[in-house]
């Protein structure tokens, strides 16, 4: 599955938290938030990834951009493997560089005594994207104009702005430093639906222009599947299936993809007919149910479901699943 000439691959990866222990002797537990995951992304594709809340996807984000350290595994940028590096090492701050994160709450992550110009354009020069100041100013003012805000705001504070213009400086800032890979998590959750639609197409301007590629964090799959031209589906730590977008409606998809897909809206006033409603939530990830990880909540799970955790399988030529459905040896039994 991973690919060798890919821009970000990840292999194997893992955060555990430890949970703190009530007791003196008490064994360690830990909180298993992400756990063996594996993927690759080419250059200037989109990645969608998607999941219920709890299922890990922003701290898989947060351990592949090193903000979190990982507890396994390896992640490698450009063929490079970044793990490796100590953390303040000058050529790990150099890759990092290329790779940006976008959050849902932009203002979380703006000083509020800080000028919006001198959010964008201090680390511009920092990363020495602008050799002088009146440079950084007028490149900061030139993106403002790319993401439609008007140069004059470069004047004021982040109070001064609403949900979807934050956004925009958000996405100002993070291509202020010229990067090759940007992670968007919720990136356009917060918003109202009219401006996420604005901010999506706005994204997908961007990559044309400054060949980018993205990683796009969502909940919602009907939001991921828009800008995504793959999309990765997590449950409980773990990757349940990697698909194409053409793919994300085959007969071969898993339960948990089916539930979402089901989930999504349709421009109609008919009641929904094959609507799949997921009983109960996401299990605890201290205790991770034994076997396959969605089998207390999967519509169509067997006896062995519990007991045998199942491999991913390529289905299809370029899709992934992690299901005993699709595991050969035991379609021959059933
Ligand atoms: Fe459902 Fe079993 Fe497949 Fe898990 S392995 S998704 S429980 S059918």
């Amino acid at each position: 599955m991973p690919d060798s000439e890919a821009l970000l691959r990840v292999e194997h990866l893992s955060k555990f938290f430890p949970v703190k222990k009530h007791r003196l002797f008490e064994e360690q537990s830990y909180v298993h938030a992400v756990e063996d995951v594996s993927f690759s992304v080419n250059a200037g594709e989109t990645l969608g990834i998607v999941g219920e809340s709890g299922s890990g996807k922003s701290t898989l984000a947060r351990t592949i951009l090193a903000l979190t350290p990982s507890t396994s595994g390896d992640v490698y940028y450009q063929g490079e493997k970044i793990t490796d590096f100590k953390v303040g090492h000058a050529e790990q701050k150099r890759l990092r560089s290329q790779m940006q994160m976008i959050f849902q709450d932009p203002y979380a992550s703006l000083n509020p005594k800080l000028k919006i110009g001198d959010a964008i354009s201090e680390p511009m020069l920092a990363n020495g994207q602008a050799s002088s100041r009146a440079e950084a100013e007028k490149k900061t003012r030139e993106l403002l104009e790319v993401v439609g805000l008007r140069p004059e705001v470069f004047d004021r504070y982040p109070h001064e702005f609403s949900g979807g213009q934050r956004q925009r400086i958000g996405i100002v800032r993070a291509l202020a430093v010229n990067p090759k890979l940007m992670f968007c998590d919720e990136s356009v959750s917060a918003l109202d639906v009219s401006v996420q639609a604005q901010v999506l197409n706005l994204f997908n301007s961007l990559k044309n222009e400054f060949n980018l590629t993205y990683v796009f964090i969502g909940h919602d799959l009907s939001v991921v599947r828009y800008i995504s031209d793959r999309i990765l589906v997590m449950y409980l730590g773990k990757v349940m299936e990697i698909t194409g977008y053409d793919q994300l409606f085959s007969e071969k998809t898993h339960p948990y993809t089916q539930a979402l897909v089901s989930a999504i809206p349709e421009p109609s006033t008919a009641p929904r007919k094959n609507r799949i409603i997921l009983e109960g939530d996401i299990p605890s990830a201290v205790n991770p149910p034994k076997g396959c990880r969605f089998c207390q909540r999967c519509f169509k799970a067997m006896p062995e479901c519990s007991e045998v955790e199942p491999e991913m399988r390529e289905v299809e030529p370029g899709h992934f699943v992690r299901c005993h459905l699709y595991d050969p040896k035991e379609a021959n039994e059933r």
